[in-house]
Protein backbone atom coordinates (compact mmCIF):
# COMPACT_ATOMS: atom_id res chain seq x y z
CA UNK A 1 0.00 0.00 0.00
CA UNK A 2 1.34 3.03 -0.84
CA UNK A 3 0.50 6.80 -0.61
CA UNK A 4 1.14 9.46 -3.46
CA UNK A 5 1.07 12.93 -3.10
CA UNK A 6 0.21 15.41 -6.26
CA UNK A 7 0.34 19.60 -5.22
CA UNK A 8 -0.62 22.34 -6.94
CA UNK A 9 1.40 22.35 -9.68
CA UNK A 10 1.00 19.47 -10.70
CA UNK A 11 -3.11 19.84 -11.42
CA UNK A 12 -2.58 23.06 -12.66
CA UNK A 13 -4.25 22.89 -16.05
CA UNK A 14 -6.38 19.78 -18.18
CA UNK A 15 -2.81 18.77 -19.33
CA UNK A 16 -1.40 18.47 -15.75
CA UNK A 17 -4.27 16.58 -14.38
CA UNK A 18 -4.59 13.84 -17.68
CA UNK A 19 -0.72 13.66 -16.70
CA UNK A 20 -1.60 12.75 -12.78
CA UNK A 21 -3.75 9.72 -14.20
CA UNK A 22 -1.48 8.55 -16.53
CA UNK A 23 1.09 8.18 -13.54
CA UNK A 24 -1.38 6.57 -11.30
CA UNK A 25 -2.22 4.12 -14.20
CA UNK A 26 1.59 2.91 -14.82
CA UNK A 27 2.92 3.36 -11.21
CA UNK A 28 0.12 3.20 -8.88
CA UNK A 29 -1.50 -0.24 -8.31
CA UNK A 30 -4.60 -2.09 -6.08
CA UNK A 31 -3.75 -0.32 -3.28
CA UNK A 32 -3.14 3.51 -3.36
CA UNK A 33 -3.86 6.70 -1.41
CA UNK A 34 -3.88 9.76 -3.36
CA UNK A 35 -3.35 12.83 -1.26
CA UNK A 36 -4.25 16.49 -3.74
CA UNK A 37 -3.80 19.42 -3.52
CA UNK A 38 -5.26 23.04 -4.37
CA UNK A 39 -5.10 23.48 -8.33
CA UNK A 40 -2.01 25.96 -9.09
CA UNK A 41 -2.24 29.34 -6.99
CA UNK A 42 -6.02 29.01 -5.89
CA UNK A 43 -4.24 28.53 -1.89
CA UNK A 44 -2.71 32.16 -2.76
CA UNK A 45 -6.11 33.44 -4.32
CA UNK A 46 -8.51 32.24 -1.32
CA UNK A 47 -5.93 34.20 1.03
CA UNK A 48 -6.60 37.33 -1.02
CA UNK A 49 -10.55 36.75 -0.48
CA UNK A 50 -10.09 35.84 2.74
CA UNK A 51 -8.48 39.01 3.49
CA UNK A 52 -11.20 40.90 1.69
CA UNK A 53 -13.79 38.97 3.32
CA UNK A 54 -12.36 40.04 6.43
CA UNK A 55 -12.10 43.70 5.48
CA UNK A 56 -15.29 44.05 4.47
CA UNK A 57 -14.23 44.06 0.78
CA UNK A 58 -17.04 43.08 -1.05
CA UNK A 59 -16.79 44.30 -4.54
CA UNK A 60 -12.96 42.99 -4.44
CA UNK A 61 -13.64 39.90 -2.18
CA UNK A 62 -16.43 38.77 -5.16
CA UNK A 63 -14.20 39.58 -7.71
CA UNK A 64 -11.31 36.91 -6.41
CA UNK A 65 -15.10 34.29 -5.99
CA UNK A 66 -15.66 34.88 -9.45
CA UNK A 67 -11.70 34.25 -11.11
CA UNK A 68 -10.92 31.12 -8.91
CA UNK A 69 -14.50 29.70 -9.80
CA UNK A 70 -14.33 30.29 -13.20
CA UNK A 71 -10.76 29.13 -13.48
CA UNK A 72 -12.03 25.63 -11.79
CA UNK A 73 -14.67 25.71 -14.41
CA UNK A 74 -12.88 26.59 -17.36
CA UNK A 75 -10.12 23.54 -15.73
CA UNK A 76 -13.41 21.15 -15.78
CA UNK A 77 -14.16 22.29 -19.16
CA UNK A 78 -10.84 21.12 -20.46
CA UNK A 79 -11.32 17.66 -18.88
CA UNK A 80 -14.85 16.58 -19.78
CA UNK A 81 -16.67 16.93 -22.99
CA UNK A 82 -20.09 16.32 -21.57
CA UNK A 83 -21.33 19.87 -19.83
CA UNK A 84 -23.68 17.94 -18.22
CA UNK A 85 -21.31 15.07 -16.42
CA UNK A 86 -22.22 15.16 -12.26
CA UNK A 87 -18.59 16.83 -11.46
CA UNK A 88 -19.98 20.19 -12.75
CA UNK A 89 -23.01 20.26 -10.47
CA UNK A 90 -20.37 19.39 -7.47
CA UNK A 91 -18.28 21.98 -8.54
CA UNK A 92 -21.00 24.46 -8.94
CA UNK A 93 -22.12 23.64 -5.65
CA UNK A 94 -19.35 23.84 -3.61
CA UNK A 95 -18.80 27.71 -4.69
CA UNK A 96 -22.23 27.93 -4.01
CA UNK A 97 -21.46 26.96 -0.48
CA UNK A 98 -18.44 29.25 -0.67
CA UNK A 99 -20.67 32.10 -1.68
CA UNK A 100 -23.58 31.45 1.01
CA UNK A 101 -20.67 31.83 3.55
CA UNK A 102 -18.80 35.02 2.34
CA UNK A 103 -22.24 36.68 2.08
CA UNK A 104 -22.51 36.59 6.24
CA UNK A 105 -20.47 38.96 8.26
CA UNK A 106 -17.56 37.20 9.40
CA UNK A 107 -16.11 36.65 13.11
CA UNK A 108 -13.48 38.61 14.19
CA UNK A 109 -11.48 35.04 14.11
CA UNK A 110 -9.28 35.96 11.27
CA UNK A 111 -7.28 32.40 11.26
CA UNK A 112 -10.83 30.46 11.16
CA UNK A 113 -12.77 32.01 8.73
CA UNK A 114 -9.24 31.53 6.66
CA UNK A 115 -9.80 27.66 7.26
CA UNK A 116 -13.17 27.98 7.03
CA UNK A 117 -12.58 29.73 3.39
CA UNK A 118 -9.56 28.39 2.16
CA UNK A 119 -10.04 25.13 2.64
CA UNK A 120 -12.26 25.08 -0.63
CA UNK A 121 -9.35 24.69 -2.90
CA UNK A 122 -8.64 21.60 -1.62
CA UNK A 123 -12.64 20.22 -1.69
CA UNK A 124 -13.00 21.50 -5.60
CA UNK A 125 -9.94 20.40 -6.79
CA UNK A 126 -10.44 16.51 -5.37
CA UNK A 127 -13.96 16.91 -6.79
CA UNK A 128 -12.55 17.33 -9.89
CA UNK A 129 -9.52 14.93 -10.12
CA UNK A 130 -11.72 11.77 -8.78
CA UNK A 131 -14.31 12.27 -11.35
CA UNK A 132 -12.09 12.39 -13.95
CA UNK A 133 -10.15 9.45 -12.93
CA UNK A 134 -13.10 7.46 -12.61
CA UNK A 135 -14.34 8.97 -16.39
CA UNK A 136 -10.81 7.89 -17.42
CA UNK A 137 -11.43 3.78 -15.96
CA UNK A 138 -9.21 4.76 -12.61
CA UNK A 139 -12.10 3.86 -10.66
CA UNK A 140 -11.57 5.43 -6.73
CA UNK A 141 -13.20 6.40 -3.70
CA UNK A 142 -13.18 10.28 -2.99
CA UNK A 143 -12.90 10.82 1.01
CA UNK A 144 -13.27 14.27 2.91
CA UNK A 145 -10.46 14.44 5.34
CA UNK A 146 -12.12 16.62 7.58
CA UNK A 147 -13.23 13.11 8.59
CA UNK A 148 -9.92 11.50 8.58
CA UNK A 149 -7.56 14.16 10.01
CA UNK A 150 -8.27 15.01 13.94
CA UNK A 151 -6.90 18.42 14.98
CA UNK A 152 -7.12 20.87 17.57
CA UNK A 153 -8.73 24.20 17.20
CA UNK A 154 -5.35 25.88 16.47
CA UNK A 155 -6.47 27.21 13.27
CA UNK A 156 -4.46 27.64 10.20
CA UNK A 157 -1.75 25.46 12.06
CA UNK A 158 -3.77 23.01 13.51
CA UNK A 159 -1.87 19.65 15.62
CA UNK A 160 -2.73 16.64 14.84
CA UNK A 161 -4.50 14.16 17.56
CA UNK A 162 -2.80 11.07 16.55
CA UNK A 163 -5.00 8.59 17.91
CA UNK A 164 -7.76 9.42 16.69
CA UNK A 165 -6.66 10.33 13.61
CA UNK A 166 -4.89 7.04 13.24
CA UNK A 167 -8.37 5.16 14.10
CA UNK A 168 -10.13 7.44 11.62
CA UNK A 169 -8.17 6.70 8.92
CA UNK A 170 -8.18 3.20 9.97
CA UNK A 171 -11.47 2.42 9.47
CA UNK A 172 -12.69 4.62 6.75
CA UNK A 173 -9.67 3.44 4.15
CA UNK A 174 -9.28 -0.13 4.71
CA UNK A 175 -12.21 -1.24 3.64
CA UNK A 176 -11.47 0.15 0.29
CA UNK A 177 -7.86 -0.47 0.18
CA UNK A 178 -8.13 -3.86 1.35
CA UNK A 179 -11.44 -4.78 -0.24
CA UNK A 180 -12.84 -8.20 0.58
CA UNK A 181 -12.84 -10.64 -2.33
CA UNK A 182 -15.63 -10.12 -4.78
CA UNK A 183 -16.32 -6.71 -3.12
CA UNK A 184 -16.89 -3.88 -5.85
CA UNK A 185 -15.05 -1.13 -3.67
CA UNK A 186 -12.02 0.50 -5.36
CA UNK A 187 -8.31 0.01 -4.26
CA UNK A 188 -7.63 3.58 -4.53
CA UNK A 189 -8.61 6.55 -2.63
CA UNK A 190 -8.37 10.26 -2.60
CA UNK A 191 -8.48 12.94 -0.20
CA UNK A 192 -7.07 16.39 -0.03
CA UNK A 193 -4.18 17.91 1.69
CA UNK A 194 -3.63 20.44 4.17
CA UNK A 195 -7.28 19.60 5.74
CA UNK A 196 -8.58 18.40 9.00
CA UNK A 197 -11.36 19.21 11.24
CA UNK A 198 -11.48 19.83 15.04
CA UNK A 199 -13.61 17.02 17.08
CA UNK A 200 -16.52 19.31 16.55
CA UNK A 201 -15.95 19.26 13.15
CA UNK A 202 -14.73 22.93 12.63
CA UNK A 203 -12.28 22.51 9.55
CA UNK A 204 -9.27 23.20 9.91
CA UNK A 205 -6.16 23.49 8.05
CA UNK A 206 -1.94 21.99 8.52
CA UNK A 207 0.18 25.01 7.49
CA UNK A 208 1.01 26.42 4.25
CA UNK A 209 2.60 23.78 1.90
CA UNK A 210 0.70 21.02 4.47
CA UNK A 211 -0.02 18.46 1.54
CA UNK A 212 2.79 16.51 2.25
CA UNK A 213 2.35 16.33 5.57
CA UNK A 214 -1.16 15.33 5.27
CA UNK A 215 0.22 12.09 3.04
CA UNK A 216 2.56 11.64 6.05
CA UNK A 217 -0.02 11.09 8.52
CA UNK A 218 -1.88 9.02 6.45
CA UNK A 219 0.98 6.71 5.38
CA UNK A 220 1.65 6.75 9.24
CA UNK A 221 -1.45 5.52 9.87
CA UNK A 222 -1.97 2.98 7.66
CA UNK A 223 1.89 1.63 7.77
CA UNK A 224 2.15 2.34 4.22
CA UNK A 225 5.38 0.97 2.65
CA UNK A 226 5.81 4.12 0.89
CA UNK A 227 4.89 7.62 0.27
CA UNK A 228 5.94 9.69 -2.99
CA UNK A 229 5.55 13.29 -3.96
CA UNK A 230 5.49 13.72 -7.67
CA UNK A 231 6.82 17.44 -8.16
CA UNK A 232 7.94 19.65 -10.57
CA UNK A 233 11.61 19.01 -9.72
CA UNK A 234 13.93 15.96 -10.40
CA UNK A 235 14.10 15.38 -6.67
CA UNK A 236 15.30 16.70 -3.92
CA UNK A 237 18.12 19.73 -4.75
CA UNK A 238 20.79 21.23 -2.92
CA UNK A 239 19.11 24.65 -4.06
CA UNK A 240 16.38 26.29 -5.30
CA UNK A 241 16.48 26.11 -9.29
CA UNK A 242 14.71 29.16 -9.36
CA UNK A 243 17.94 30.93 -7.58
CA UNK A 244 20.56 29.09 -8.94
CA UNK A 245 21.93 28.40 -12.03
CA UNK A 246 23.41 25.09 -11.46
CA UNK A 247 22.17 22.34 -8.93
CA UNK A 248 22.41 18.81 -7.85
CA UNK A 249 20.10 16.10 -7.17
CA UNK A 250 20.42 14.18 -3.84
CA UNK A 251 19.94 10.80 -4.89
CA UNK A 252 19.22 9.58 -1.00
CA UNK A 253 19.33 11.34 2.26
CA UNK A 254 18.45 10.03 5.44
CA UNK A 255 15.24 11.18 7.54
CA UNK A 256 17.43 13.19 9.98
CA UNK A 257 19.35 15.07 7.12
CA UNK A 258 15.78 15.98 5.23
CA UNK A 259 14.37 17.42 8.41
CA UNK A 260 17.27 19.48 9.09
CA UNK A 261 16.90 21.01 5.11
CA UNK A 262 13.24 21.29 5.37
CA UNK A 263 13.44 22.43 8.94
CA UNK A 264 15.70 25.45 7.80
CA UNK A 265 13.60 26.41 4.92
CA UNK A 266 13.76 24.27 1.96
CA UNK A 267 10.20 23.81 0.29
CA UNK A 268 10.31 20.61 -1.20
CA UNK A 269 9.18 18.80 1.82
CA UNK A 270 7.29 20.56 4.87
CA UNK A 271 9.05 20.02 7.97
CA UNK A 272 6.44 18.15 9.67
CA UNK A 273 6.38 15.23 6.94
CA UNK A 274 9.44 13.16 7.98
CA UNK A 275 9.13 12.82 11.48
CA UNK A 276 5.88 10.45 11.32
CA UNK A 277 7.50 8.39 8.21
CA UNK A 278 10.81 7.89 10.41
CA UNK A 279 9.40 6.99 12.93
CA UNK A 280 7.21 3.63 11.03
CA UNK A 281 10.23 3.91 8.52
CA UNK A 282 8.43 4.77 5.73
CA UNK A 283 10.69 5.50 2.92
CA UNK A 284 9.75 9.23 1.05
CA UNK A 285 10.47 9.48 -2.58
CA UNK A 286 10.44 12.48 -4.20
CA UNK A 287 9.97 12.26 -8.22
CA UNK A 288 9.17 14.36 -10.95
CA UNK A 289 5.42 13.98 -12.72
CA UNK A 290 7.25 14.87 -16.06
CA UNK A 291 10.42 12.29 -15.74
CA UNK A 292 8.09 9.41 -13.65
CA UNK A 293 10.22 6.64 -14.62
CA UNK A 294 13.42 8.65 -13.24
CA UNK A 295 14.21 7.22 -9.50
CA UNK A 296 13.92 11.06 -7.67
CA UNK A 297 15.17 11.38 -4.10
CA UNK A 298 14.54 8.34 -1.63
CA UNK A 299 14.71 9.37 2.17
CA UNK A 300 15.38 6.53 4.62
CA UNK A 301 17.42 5.83 7.22
CA UNK A 302 20.58 5.92 5.09
CA UNK A 303 22.79 8.20 6.22
CA UNK A 304 25.85 7.36 4.04
CA UNK A 305 25.47 10.22 1.55
CA UNK A 306 24.27 12.77 3.98
CA UNK A 307 27.12 15.11 3.62
CA UNK A 308 28.18 14.57 -0.12
CA UNK A 309 27.32 18.24 -1.25
CA UNK A 310 26.52 21.52 0.48
CA UNK A 311 22.78 22.83 0.33
CA UNK A 312 22.00 26.65 0.32
CA UNK A 313 18.64 27.42 1.48
CA UNK A 314 17.02 30.70 1.27
CA UNK A 315 14.40 32.08 3.43
CA UNK A 316 13.07 35.69 2.19
CA UNK A 317 10.45 38.26 3.68
CA UNK A 318 12.14 37.75 7.20
CA UNK A 319 12.26 40.22 10.12
CA UNK A 320 14.89 40.73 12.99
CA UNK A 321 13.93 41.99 16.24
CA UNK A 322 16.40 42.53 19.09
CA UNK A 323 14.48 42.88 22.13
CA UNK A 324 16.14 45.21 25.03
CA UNK A 325 14.60 45.22 28.48
CA UNK A 326 13.73 48.35 29.72
CA UNK A 327 14.87 48.33 32.93
CA UNK A 328 18.73 47.49 32.32
CA UNK A 329 18.69 44.04 33.41
CA UNK A 330 20.07 41.60 31.82
CA UNK A 331 18.83 38.92 29.12
CA UNK A 332 18.47 36.33 31.41
CA UNK A 333 15.41 33.48 32.40
CA UNK A 334 12.60 35.63 33.26
CA UNK A 335 13.30 37.64 30.57
CA UNK A 336 13.17 35.21 27.80
CA UNK A 337 10.21 33.14 29.15
CA UNK A 338 8.70 36.76 28.77
CA UNK A 339 9.82 36.62 25.26
CA UNK A 340 9.15 33.35 24.16
CA UNK A 341 5.59 33.39 25.67
CA UNK A 342 5.28 36.31 23.55
CA UNK A 343 6.27 34.54 20.45
CA UNK A 344 4.27 31.37 21.35
CA UNK A 345 0.91 33.28 22.26
CA UNK A 346 1.53 34.73 18.53
CA UNK A 347 1.80 31.56 17.05
CA UNK A 348 5.42 32.96 15.34
CA UNK A 349 7.85 30.18 15.03
CA UNK A 350 11.76 31.37 15.23
CA UNK A 351 14.22 30.77 12.80
CA UNK A 352 17.07 31.75 14.18
CA UNK A 353 17.85 33.65 17.36
CA UNK A 354 20.78 34.94 19.81
CA UNK A 355 21.30 36.26 22.92
CA UNK A 356 24.12 38.96 24.64
CA UNK A 357 24.15 39.90 27.49
CA UNK A 358 21.70 43.22 26.61
CA UNK A 359 19.55 42.12 24.22
CA UNK A 360 18.00 38.97 22.50
CA UNK A 361 17.91 38.77 18.55
CA UNK A 362 14.97 36.76 16.71
CA UNK A 363 14.87 36.28 13.19
CA UNK A 364 11.33 34.61 11.62
CA UNK A 365 8.78 35.21 8.16
CA UNK A 366 6.66 37.97 8.52
CA UNK A 367 3.01 37.66 8.61
CA UNK A 368 0.63 40.50 8.46
CA UNK A 369 -1.22 39.51 11.02
CA UNK A 370 0.78 37.71 13.34
CA UNK A 371 3.94 39.34 13.26
CA UNK A 372 2.18 43.06 14.39
CA UNK A 373 0.24 41.39 16.92
CA UNK A 374 3.88 40.56 18.54
CA UNK A 375 5.45 43.54 18.23
CA UNK A 376 2.39 44.89 20.15
CA UNK A 377 2.97 42.60 22.50
CA UNK A 378 6.91 42.53 23.24
CA UNK A 379 6.85 46.60 23.51
CA UNK A 380 4.57 46.32 26.57
CA UNK A 381 7.81 45.22 28.55
CA UNK A 382 10.94 45.87 26.41
CA UNK A 383 12.49 48.02 23.85
CA UNK A 384 12.03 46.72 20.50
CA UNK A 385 13.63 47.21 17.26
CA UNK A 386 13.08 45.60 13.99
CA UNK A 387 14.12 45.16 10.45
CA UNK A 388 12.02 43.99 7.75
CA UNK A 389 12.76 42.54 4.22
CA UNK A 390 16.08 40.35 4.82
CA UNK A 391 16.88 37.16 3.96
CA UNK A 392 18.04 34.25 5.82
CA UNK A 393 20.68 32.06 3.85
CA UNK A 394 21.54 28.73 5.39
CA UNK A 395 24.23 26.35 4.22
CA UNK A 396 24.65 22.99 5.43
CA UNK A 397 27.94 21.40 4.88
CA UNK A 398 29.25 24.65 4.20
CA UNK A 399 31.99 25.00 2.19
CA UNK A 400 34.16 28.45 2.63
CA UNK A 401 34.56 29.93 -0.65
CA UNK A 402 30.93 29.77 -1.18
CA UNK A 403 30.33 32.05 1.30
CA UNK A 404 30.85 35.52 -0.02
CA UNK A 405 29.28 35.22 -3.17
CA UNK A 406 26.29 34.06 -1.15
CA UNK A 407 26.08 37.23 0.66
CA UNK A 408 26.84 39.06 -2.46
CA UNK A 409 27.56 42.55 -1.39
CA UNK A 410 24.65 42.38 1.56
CA UNK A 411 25.09 43.59 4.78
CA UNK A 412 25.44 40.70 7.25
CA UNK A 413 23.27 41.41 10.51
CA UNK A 414 23.46 37.66 12.36
CA UNK A 415 25.52 34.90 12.09
CA UNK A 416 25.29 31.75 13.33
CA UNK A 417 27.91 28.52 12.80
CA UNK A 418 28.07 25.53 13.85
CA UNK A 419 30.01 22.17 12.43
CA UNK A 420 27.48 21.23 9.83
CA UNK A 421 25.64 24.20 9.24
CA UNK A 422 26.14 28.34 8.76
CA UNK A 423 23.09 30.35 9.09
CA UNK A 424 23.37 34.36 7.97
CA UNK A 425 20.79 37.09 8.07
CA UNK A 426 21.27 39.11 5.41
CA UNK A 427 20.15 42.90 4.34
CA UNK A 428 20.43 43.69 0.67
CA UNK A 429 22.44 46.83 0.06
CA UNK A 430 20.47 48.98 -2.73
N1 LIG B 1 -2.78 24.19 -0.98
C1 LIG B 1 -2.02 24.39 0.22
C2 LIG B 1 -0.98 25.45 0.01
O1 LIG B 1 -0.78 25.89 -1.11
C3 LIG B 1 -1.41 23.13 0.73
C4 LIG B 1 -0.36 22.53 -0.16
O2 LIG B 1 -0.25 22.87 -1.32
O3 LIG B 1 0.38 21.68 0.32
O4 LIG B 1 -0.37 25.87 0.96
MG1 LIG C 1 1.23 23.54 -2.90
Amino acid sequence: MRVFKFGGASVKNPEAVRNVASIIRQHGEKSLVVVISAMAKTTNALEKLTQHYMEGEFEKMMKVYEEVRQFHLDLTHGLFDDPKHAVFFHVEQTFFHLLRYIEEKPSANYNYEYDRIVSTGEIVSTQIVSHYLNYSGIRNQWFDSRKLIITNANFRDARVDWILTSQAVKKALLPYLKPAENSKKPGIVLTQGFLGATTQGFTTTLGREGSDYSAAIIAYSLRASEVIIWKDVPGLLNADPKLFDQTLLLPNISYQEAIELSYYGATVIHPKTLKPLLSRNIPLKIKSFFQPTEPGTIINENSENDNQVPSYIFKFNQVLVSIFPKDFSFIAEHNLSRIFSDFAKNGVKINLMQNSAISFSVCFDRDRINTPALLRDLEKNFTVKYNFDLKLITVRHYEKAMIDSLIGGGEVLLEQKSRTTLQMVVKDVI
